[in-house]
């Protein structure tokens, strides 16, 4: 097993520890569910108080979308308008990140949106590295229920996160990293887009490849 598969199952036994599990259950050879594993971990955030931000949220936002979906799309943390709807990229970044999922060929309800964060943090401020060690076990459960092929990260937090590194976004973007048997492209954060519209240039042609390698994967008849 590699060390970063090891870190990571160890964090996840640590936040199931601290949720008050004391059991973990074996499926055996029972397929899994994913759309029911999907809202017991929904009702799992819901619960969560596993860091400060359970105490200003409003409501926290596991995530939606297909729960089969080959694309996910990660983002940073909720922000106002998630934090009040309890969904993931409704604001102004969440109508441009429809309008880029559009543009592709696609619909929100194809593809599976989420966080690093599943809580806001206040007044939107950056996500702390002990709440992003807090919250990422999570996203780890998200994204082994879906098993998608192709994820992209959006911004700097959801991009370096996922790498585990700290390179710049301008220097991760362009290309796909290899990720768990998936293919990641980082890209920029849609809120950022709506501050530097010169760069949604570079965010199409990220989405020109994903959507090339979504085509491939959908000719050869995978769901
Ligand atoms: S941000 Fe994540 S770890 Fe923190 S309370 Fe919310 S769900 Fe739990």
């Amino acid at each position: 097993m590699d060390e970063t598969l090891k870190r990571s199952l160890k964090a996840y036994l640590r936040h199931l520890q601290l949720l008050g599990m004391e059991d973990i259950p074996c499926r055996g050879d029972v397929p899994m569910d994913p759309e029911r594993e999907l809202q017991r971990l929904a009702e799992e955030v819901r619960r969560c108080r596993c860091c400060p931000l359970h105490q200003t949220r409003k409501n926290p936002v596991p995530g939606e979308g297909n729960p089969r979906a080959l694309l996910v799309f990660v983002g940073e943390a909720p922000g106002a308008d998630e934090d009040l709807q309890g969904r993931p990229f409704v604001g102004r970044a969440g109508e441009l990140l429809t309008r880029i999922i559009k543009a592709m060929g696609l619909e929100r309800q194809q593809v599976y949106i989420t966080n690093i964060l599943k809580c806001r943090p206040p007044q939107n401020r950056n996500p702390r590295p002990d709440e992003i060690r807090a919250c990422i076990p999570f996203l780890w459960r998200q994204l082994e229920i879906i098993r998608p092929k192709l994820i992209c990260a959006l911004g700097t937090f959801a991009a370096q996160t996922l790498l585990e590194t700290r390179e710049k976004i301008t220097r991760l973007r362009g290309r796909f990293h290899p990720w768990r048997g998936a293919l990641l492209m980082p890209t920029y954060h849609p809120a950022f887009l709506l501050r530097n519209p010169q760069y949604k240039r570079d965010v199409w042609e990220d989405m020109k490849m994903v959507m090339a390698e979504y085509q491939k994967l959908t000719g050869q008849g995978r769901r």
